[in-house]
């Protein structure tokens, strides 16, 4: 499209009061390029990648989102290329001293009469896939669970319309691991809480080895099945194949027995059908993976935009990546509907905080060589422009890692950054669709949600053209508003949900593992 739009120099700042701004040309701007107001290019600046608008003196700040993302380490004269070598990182934010609660944002007008087709669930929640997850309690049956799969969907998958898809839920936890280390209630409530997900329709059943540490009474105790209990049936024992039984004689049994039970499931499965639910029932992950510096001019205040339109539609919308809100903390914990969500919000960032530590990093172990070739020149850009995907909407509640959300509104689910890690979370969480924007290009999906992909740029949506659902890309280049690419995206949010279309990364079975978070020790 570059061919065809008329070829001129296009730079984007983010306030009025910023003396940097970004170059937003395919290719970047060569030195000498004459901007219309009569700024001039001393260096070549690649696109994504700042140019001051001003003389910044030796240690005067340099500002974007209007917030100071570094100060200059020498003279940077007006129409300079801003890189990271000319910037020194400001200090984290204190967690002492925060604005709580302060911000009193009115809550926006609602948004009635959106609608999506979805599986409900007899607990209320609602699905947006028909899948059947096979949990497992430890690594050591993940190449039996895989075998099983694969004939399940051979064999049984096709006479079970009305089901999306079989999968097996693997991680590398189970054994091997200090099971009753305080932080290990993280890594276990993830794995309880994904096997209820939405998705699943409460049809939860185990592949064990037997001799694990992870036990499946210890994984899903008595009762905590509560989308199967809901539908006033007598609570059915937990549905476990177990490896190691003595009645299995030779491979080929394991996997008729995972196959027998897997049947079962798939019955109860395919009499769910789709029904029309309000927009409400939606529980949306967001994340960013890959970031440039478009991802916080482009796709992520069109997620933003998106994020405003589901709350106010009555949805729940989760934003995460500890590593990246950190440097917005006070943001954050003023947009805290209350005190206590703002000092939960204060007691996740000191809990990373003080696991970076034990590290020996802070968060700037964040960023990528891909951001800063990207034009990130550190994480305070980077967190600036990753917070702007939770939109403008107060933050009514906290999840902590690994539990399940419980309430509508904008929820801070805290995680770490890393995009498997964060996705695994989320899905804990209840997620039952995903946004994932990306500047730099993955492939990102996962198997249990659909998971929509937003490219930053142009040029990458073009390039992955079957990668990338949504090109954001179109509001650098002018030919859309973020409004209007806010509504686009939650339009397809819609239509995804329903299960009228499908992600390229569900058209091409792309799926990530799982991957839990587990800050306790292993043996
Ligand atoms: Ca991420």
């Amino acid at each position: 499209m570059s061919d065809t739009l008329p070829i001129r120099p296009h730079r984007i700042a983010m306030h009025a009061d910023d003396n940097v701004a970004i170059v937003a040309n395919d290719g970047g701007l060569p030195a000498g390029t004459v901007f219309a107001d009569g700024l001039t290019l001393r260096d070549k600046v690649p696109q994504g990648h700042k140019l001051s608008l001003v003389d910044i003196a030796q240690g005067a700040p340099v500002r974007r989102y209007n917030v100071v993302i570094g100060t200059a380490l020498r003279d940077i004269p007006a129409g300079s290329w801003v890189h990271e070598r000319l910037l020194q990182m400001p200090q984290a934010r204190s967690l002492e001293g925060l604005p709580m609660a302060t911000a009193g944002a009115q809550p926006l007008p609602p948004l009635d009469g959106h609608t999506f087709e979805g599986f409900r669930n007899a607990d209320g929640s609602v699905g947006t896939r028909n899948i059947l997850a096979i949990t497992t309690t430890v690594q050591c049956v993940a190449g039996v669970v895989d075998f099983a799969v694969r004939r399940i969907k051979d064999e049984l998958l096709p006479r079970f319309p009305n089901v999306d898809d079989v999968v097996g839920l693997e991680h590398g936890y189970g054994c091997g691991v200090a099971i009753d280390a305080p932080d290990a209630v993280i890594p276990i409530r993830t794995l309880r809480n994904i096997s209820l997900n939405p998705n699943f329709g409460g049809e939860v059943m185990v592949v064990s080895l037997g001799c694990e540490k992870l036990q499946p009474e210890r994984l899903l105790p008595s009762g905590v099945i509560p989308i199967r209990d809901q539908r006033g049936e007598p609570e059915q024992p937990l549905d476990v194949v177990c490896l190691q039984d003595a009645g299995h004689v030779g491979f080929m049994s394991m996997i008729d027995s995972i196959v027998r039970q897997a049947q079962l499931h798939l019955e109860r499965l395919n009499r769910r059908t789709r029904q029309t639910c309000p927009a409400s029932d939606l529980v949306v992950g967001v994340q960013c993976g890959g970031s440039d510096a478009f991802s916080g001019v482009t796709a992520n205040p069109a997620v933003g935009f998106a994020t405003d339109l589901l709350v106010r539609a009555g949805a729940t919308v989760m934003f995460s990546e500890v590593t990246e809100v950190r440097d917005g903390i006070d943001q954050l914990t003023a947009r805290a509907v209350n005190p206590e969500v703002a000092q939960a919000m204060v007691r996740e960032m000191d809990w990373y905080d003080r696991y970076l530590e034990r590290g020996q990093v802070d968060r700037s172990a964040n960023t990528t060589p891909g951001n800063k070739a990207g034009g990130l020149s550190n994480i305070v850009e980077k967190a600036m422009g990753s917070i702007i995907k939770s939109g403008s909407v107060p933050i009514v509640g906290v999840v902590p890692p690994g539990e399940r959300a419980t309430q509508k509104g904008l929820l801070y689910a805290a995680t770490p950054a890393s995009d498997f890690i964060c996705g695994t979370l989320q899905l804990a969480a209840g997620m039952n669709l995903h946004i994932f924007t990306t500047g730099r290009g993955t492939p990102y999906g996962l198997a249990p949600v659909p998971v929509i992909k937003v490219a930053t740029r142009s040029d990458l949506a073009r390039r992955w053209h079957d990668l990338m659902d949504l090109d954001a890309g179109r509001i650098a280049t002018g030919e859309m508003t973020i409004e209007q690419m806010g509504w686009e995206l939650f339009r397809l949010m819609l239509d995804v949900a329903s299960g009228k279309k499908k992600t390229w990364a569900e058209h091409w079975k792309l799926h990530n593992a799982l991957v839990l978070f587990n800050p306790a020790p292993v043996t």
